[in-house]
């Protein structure tokens, strides 16, 4: 059976994206969705009892918007905080930006500065 292109199927894509970074695609399938409706409008705060921990506890995320945290802990907390807080883990696209920016840093290391030629001589 010949092989679709990547660039052909959304699902194929999607898988792709998911082997690529390590993750599932349902997690390359809400990050894609939670930037869609960010750009629409969805906020979360991710506050109150919406950070659930997984089954096997080795993953929190936000059980309204599906994002994922990593938990932190302070090394020396104030009056009222706790030890342990959380910060948004970095998602694929985070990842791709960084990975775009680096590639673009490569290509035009003095970021779109030429040197004058036209003094001297
Ligand atoms: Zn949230």
């Amino acid at each position: 059976m010949a092989k679709i292109p990547c660039s052909v199927n959304m699902f194929y894509k999607m898988t792709e994206l998911a082997e690529k970074y390590g993750i599932s695609v349902y997690e390359v399938h809400a990050t894609i969705l939670r930037d869609g409706l960010e750009k629409l409008g969805f906020t979360c705060d991710h506050k109150g009892r919406k950070l659930r921990s997984s089954k096997k506890g080795t993953s929190i995320y936000c059980s309204r918007c599906w994002r994922f945290f990593d938990k932190k802990y302070r090394a020396t907390p104030k009056a009222g905080e706790k030890w342990e807080y959380y910060t948004p883990r970095k998602t694929f696209l985070d990842l791709m930006k960084e990975e775009k920016e680096l590639k673009d840093k490569e290509a035009d290391p003095m970021g779109g500065l030429q040197l004058d030629k036209r003094g001297g001589e």
